[in-house]
C-alpha cells in the first residue's frame, strides 16, 4: 500500500493551496482528485479576491429578500422546493445565523482571513512558473437605481466601520474609472483592496508548481471510503488503490458532506449553483472587474477573455445548465452598458459550479470531532478562491500543531452539532 504523511481529498483552490503549504512545511503530500485539477467550483468562477465580501451570506434581511426572489425565475436567487431533511435543517440554521450579532462576529474573521490571503497571493504570484493573471486594482460596484445606491451606501458604512478601504464614486467618477465603456450608472463604490485573477490558471499552475516541489497529484482518482482503526483513518480507499496516511484533509467542496458521512461526521453544506459565461475580451475592456450591483452579476477581465457570472441556486447536487438563468445573467449587461453589443462577442465557455455553503457563511476548518487525524477545510461558499491561500496555510499549521495565525474557533467543524 502507498504511504504518505498527508493525503488531501479534492483538487480545487482549497486542496491545491493546502498541498502547497503543507509541502513548504516539509510534509510528504499526496493529493487525490477524481477529475482534473479545478474540475469542481474552482475553474469557471469569477476570480475575485474580495475582502469586500467580508459580510457573510447569512446576514440580517437576507432570508426575507431571498424569500421574495425565490418566486421569480429570472432573479439572482432560487431554492428548488423539495422535502429534503438536510436542506430544511440547513435553512433553519441559516435563519438562526442571519442575526446582527452573529454577522458582526463573523465579519472581522472573514476580513482578516481575506487580507492575509491577499498577501499570500502576492507571494504565490512571484513563484517560479506560476502565473494566473493577478491584478490588485480593486473591484468597482456600479448602481443604476436609487434603491441600489442606498443599499450600497449601507454596505459601505458597515464595511468601512471594519476598516475596509472603499471610495464612493459619482457617475462621472464611474465613467473615469472605466474608460472606453459607456455606463448607465448613478454612482459606484470602488473596493480598493480587492483583486482579480484567472482561477483555473491559478489552481493548475500552483498544482504544477507543487508537483515540482515534490507533491504527488493523482488525478482521475476518486476517494470511495476509509478504513478506520481506533477512530483514526488508517487507509483511504481510492479507485487507484489504497493509501495509508498519517493525516487526511477533506477539501472536496460541495462533495464533502457525502465523504464526511463515510468518515462518520456530519457537515451541513448545501451546494449553491452559479453560472458563468466566458467570452473573448473586447480590446477596449479595462483591467477592472465590475459588479452590476442590483443584478448581482459580476464581470471580470481575465487575460484575453471576459467572464460574466452570477446567480445562486439551492437545487441540490445538480450540474445541469438552466439556459433561462444564463440568459438572465447576460441580459443584465445591456442594462448597465447600453451600447455594448454582447451578441457580437465569441463565447468561449458556458459553465456552472457548486459553491459549498454552510448555514452561517463561514467555512469549516479544523480537526473533525471523533476522527482525530481528519482535518476538514470545506464550505467556503462564494469566497473559496479568495480564502484558498490562507486556508491552505492554516491547514499546514493545524497539521503541525502550531498555533494558527488567526483565531479560528468560529470555524469549528462541530459548531452546528453542539
Ligand atoms: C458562479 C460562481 C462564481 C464564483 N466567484 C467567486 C469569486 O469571484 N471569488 C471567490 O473567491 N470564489 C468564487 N466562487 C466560489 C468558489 O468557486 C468556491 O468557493 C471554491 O471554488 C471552492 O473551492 P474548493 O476547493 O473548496 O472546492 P472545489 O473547487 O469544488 O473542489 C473540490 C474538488 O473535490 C473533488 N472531489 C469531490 N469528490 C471527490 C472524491 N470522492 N474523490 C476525489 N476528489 C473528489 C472535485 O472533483 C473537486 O475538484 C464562485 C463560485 C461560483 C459557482
Amino acid at each position: 500500500m502507498d504511504k504518505t504523511d498527508v493525503l488531501i481529498i479534492g483538487g480545487g483552490a482549497v486542496g491545491v493551496c493546502a498541498a502547497y503549504y503543507l509541502r513548504e512545511a516539509g510534509y510528504g503530500v499526496t493529493l487525490v482528485e477524481r477529475g482534473k485539477i479545478g474540475s469542481g467550483a474552482s475553474h469557471g468562477n469569477m476570480g475575485l479576491i474580495v475582502p469586500s465580501h467580508s459580510v457573510p451570506l447569512a446576514a440580517p434581511g437576507v432570508p426575507v429578500r431571498g424569500l421574495k426572489w425565490m418566486f421569480n425565475p429570472d432573479s439572482p436567487f432560487y431554492i428548488k422546493p423539495r422535502l429534503d431533511p438536510s436542506l430544511i435543517r440547513w435553512l433553519w440554521e441559516f435563519w438562526k445565523a442571519s442575526s446582527e450579532g452573529r454577522m458582526r462576529r463573523a465579519i472581522p474573521l472573514i476580513r482578516d482571513m481575506s487580507l492575509q490571503s491577499l498577501s499570500l497571493f502576492d507571494e504565490l504570484d512571484g513563484l517560479d512558473g506560476v502565473d494566473f493573471d493577478y491584478h490588485q486594482r480593486g473591484v468597482l460596484a456600479v448602481y443604476r437605481t436609487k434603491e441600489g445606491l442606498a443599499e450600497g451606501e449601507e454596505e459601505r458604512q458597515l464595511l468601512s466601520s471594519y476598516g475596509l478601504e472603499i471610495d464612493e464614486l459619482t457617475s462621472d467618477g464611474v465613467a473615469e474609472a472605466l474608460p472606453g465603456l459607456e455606463l448607465n450608472a448613478l454612482g459606484g463604490l470602488h473596493f480598493r483592496q480587492d483583486a482579480h485573477l484567472t482561477p483555473g490558471k491559478f489552481v493548475r499552475s500552483l498544482a504544477d508548481h507543487a508537483v515540482r516541489r515534490g507533491v504527488i497529484v493523482r488525478t482521475g482518482s476518486e476517494v470511495t471510503g476509509f478504513t478506520k482503526d481506533k477512530g483514526r483513518i488508517a487507509a483511504v480507499h481510492t479507485t487507484q488503490g489504497d493509501i495509508a496516511a498519517g493525516e487526511v484533509v477533506l477539501t472536496a467542496g460541495s462533495w464533502s458532506p457525502a465523504l464526511g458521512i463515510v468518515a462518520g461526521i456530519s457537515l451541513p453544506i448545501q451546494p449553491a449553483k452559479g453560472y458563468s459565461v466566458t467570452m473573448r475580451r473586447p480590446a477596449e475592456w479595462p483591467e477592472l472587474p465590475i459588479m452590476l450591483a442590483e443584478s448581482r452579476v459580476a464581470v471580470t477581465p481575465m487575460g484575453d477573455t471576459l467572464r460574466i457570472g452570477g446567480t445562486l441556486e439551492l437545487a441540490g447536487m445538480d450540474l445541469s445548465i438552466n439556459r433561462r438563468r444564463v440568459a438572465a445573467i447576460l441580459h443584465a449587461l445591456p442594462r448597465y452598458l447600453p451600447s455594448f453589443d454582447i451578441d457580437a462577442l465569441e463565447i468561449v465557455e458556458t459553465w456552472c459550479g457548486l459553491r459549498p455553503c454552510t448555514p452561517d457563511g463561514l467555512p469549516f476548518l479544523g480537526r473533525a470531532p471523533g476522527v482525530p487525524n481528519l482535518i476538514v477545510a470545506a464550505g467556503h461558499a462564494m469566497i473559496g478562491v479568495s480564502l484558498g491561500p490562507v486556508t491552505g496555510k492554516l491547514v499546514s499549521q493545524i497539521v503541525a500543531e502550531d498555533p494558527p495565525g488567526i483565531d479560528i474557533d468560529l470555524l469549528a467543524v462541530d459548531r452546528f452539532a453542539r
